[in-house]
């Protein structure tokens, strides 16, 4: 069952470089399946160093010479807004295009704009109510930190909700000065063309956007070991991630990273037996399962482990599987045939480690494409690899627990640690749980609903650094300290009085 081709495609999608849309150096371009029918329905350009080169250069140049980093916050502000409302307004057009090229269930889709649109709101009110230290030592010496854009940003993005994840860093990069190279994730690169849309309606100065498309190991290689780039703020996989630590490392590229997850729900027996049905179904169904933060692992007390694999099971059996563009749909087709393999692997792997209770195959009524049901295993043991290893699919590994520390430690025993979810009406219990928890962030009976202003970012093998309100002005500034005499200069006199009663010795004034 195929799914319906967005109005208005370009003939091809090109890089965006110093203001103009341009195909590659070379003149190679890559296919861009689609994911109902994995038949390509559009070429993009195939960006390689050579391509990298050049953005980074015009971004350079917006950064040296131009005005974006230099204006008041105020006026870059006014830009951010405008970007916001341009957003908002391809609500329709955006979430046709993301469901067509990613496969998201198309009423999933449609939130994305406003949450796009959300992310240069919520960074443009952020600049101009920022507050910067200063410090006074009576008499003597001021001491303020001076803010300013850290350069050139890299930022490099994975194919879940692209759109969204590409507004997560545009937005705290753009509001804190930087000049920006985008890498669109390959498998999903159609969304990003709006961007150009956008930026040149929003009167975003040339050369403050860039996007260069490709491969993660031409295009995006390029840029991780570009000179000229000052940062890279990735999303993605943890083995990428790794890859990338070691590629900044020459050139000491400050780095921001939001890898894999595979985050626990606990539900004890004394939670809320409803609302922790639907919120980890919903957490680990929705965007079809491609969410970095979706609840795969649930960990049931054992007084209600069965009664609640029973629920869950039927509630998934039901779980409406379709193609993208019906608005019915709530699980749709995953993003690509690689994807897929890997996901029907994992499911074959299950089925050897632990006992399957819903889904486990292709629905019969969806002969072509990338469709799942939405799956289930139970009794899935700590060392099974659905247990430990991220699927990003719609596949869950349910686990019994009979005690509140082995519930924890179930928990903390695998390698990530970006997202948890606990469920009980015990409140003394869900703090002390959540905070044994080795988790960037913990929802406590609540679904993933996420406070921007909140720390965003996970821990172990879930990334390095927090990013979120102003931690991420923080990633895409430097602080410089700036020192300044107030009073008479005391200096220890080398070579002329030497060392005197009044020496403020080596440490200085301030401590
Ligand atoms: P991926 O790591 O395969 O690719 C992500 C991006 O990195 C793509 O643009 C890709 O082209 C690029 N890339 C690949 N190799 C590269 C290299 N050697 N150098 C530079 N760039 C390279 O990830 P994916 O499959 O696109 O995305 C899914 C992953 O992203 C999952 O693991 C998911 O958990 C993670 N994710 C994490 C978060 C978070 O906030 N923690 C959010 C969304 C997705």
């Amino acid at each position: 069952m195929t799914t319906t081709r967005p109005e208005g495609l370009p003939d091809q999608l090109r890089h965006y470089i110093g203001g103009k849309l341009v195909d590659s150096v070379n003149g190679e371009t890559f296919d861009v399946l689609e994911p109902t029918t994995n038949e390509t329905y559009i070429q993009c350009a195939s960006g390689t160093a050579d391509d990298v080169d050049l953005a980074v250069a015009a971004a350079r140049k917006a950064f040296d010479e131009g005005p974006w980093p230099r204006m008041m916050p105020r006026e870059r502000a006014n830009i951010l807004y405008r970007v916001a409302d341009e957003v908002s307004k391809m609500n329709e057009r955006l979430a046709a295009r993301e469901s067509f090229d990613s496969g998201l269930p198309i009423r999933q889709a449609s939130g994305q704009a406003k949450r796009a649109a959300e992310n240069f709101r919520f960074f443009a009110d952020l600049i101009v109510a920022q507050v910067d230290d200063a410090f006074r030592m009576p008499g003597r010496q001021m001491n303020y930190v001076n803010r300013k854009p850290k350069g050139v940003a890299g930022l490099i993005t994975p194919w879940n909700t692209p759109f969204m994840q590409e507004s997560w860093k545009l937005a705290p990069a753009l509001a804190s000065g930087c000049t920006v190279v985008l890498k669109p994730a390959e498998f999903t690169p159609l969304s990003a063309e709006l961007w150009v849309e956008v930026f040149e309606n929003a009167g975003l100065p040339e050369g403050v956007f860039n996007m260069v498309h490709g491969f993660g190991e031409s295009a995006g290689d390029a840029l991780v070991k570009h000179p000229d780039v000052n940062l890279i703020s990735f999303t993605g996989e943890t083995t990428t991630g790794q890859i990338i630590f070691g590629n900044c490392a020459p050139t000491m590229k400050s780095m921001s990273m939001e890898l894999g997850g595979k985050s626990p729900a606990i539900i004890f027996a004394d939670a809320d037996f409803e609302a922790a049905l639907d919120s980890t179904l919903f957490g680990v169904y929705s965007l079809n399962g491609e969410r970095c933060t979706a609840s795969s692992r649930l960990l049931v007390e054992r007084p209600i482990y069965d009664r609640f694999v029973e629920a869950y099971a039927e509630r998934a059996k039901k779980v409406k599987v379709g193609p993208p563009s019906d608005p019915d749909t709530e699980l749709a087709a995953l993003v690509h045939p690689s994807h897929y393999d890997r996901v029907m692997n994992y499911v074959e792997v299950g089925k050897q480690e632990a006992r399957l209770v819903a889904g486990g195959k292709r629905p019969d009524h969806l002969p072509e494409g990338n469709y799942l049901e939405a799956t289930v295993f139970a009794d899935v043991p700590r060392d099974a690899r659905i247990f430990q290893e991220e699927i990003f699919g719609p596949v869950v590994a349910i686990t019994p627990f009979d005690t509140e520390e082995e519930a924890i430690e179930l928990a903390n025993s695998v390698k990530y640690g970006l997202a948890a979810y606990v469920w009980t009406s015990d409140v003394t219990r869900a703090h002390n749980v959540s905070h044994a928890i080795e988790s960037g962030m913990v929802w406590i009976n609540s679904h993933n609903v996420r406070d921007l202003r909140t720390p965003f970012g996970g821990v172990k093998g879930s990334g390095l650094g927090q990013e979120g309100g102003y931690r991420s002005l923080d990633f895409y500034s430097v602080q410089q300290a700036i020192h300044v005499t107030l009073g008479d200069v005391h200096t220890t006199r080398f070579g002329a009085t030497g060392y005197s009663e009044n020496d403020p010795g080596l440490a200085g004034p301030g401590s």
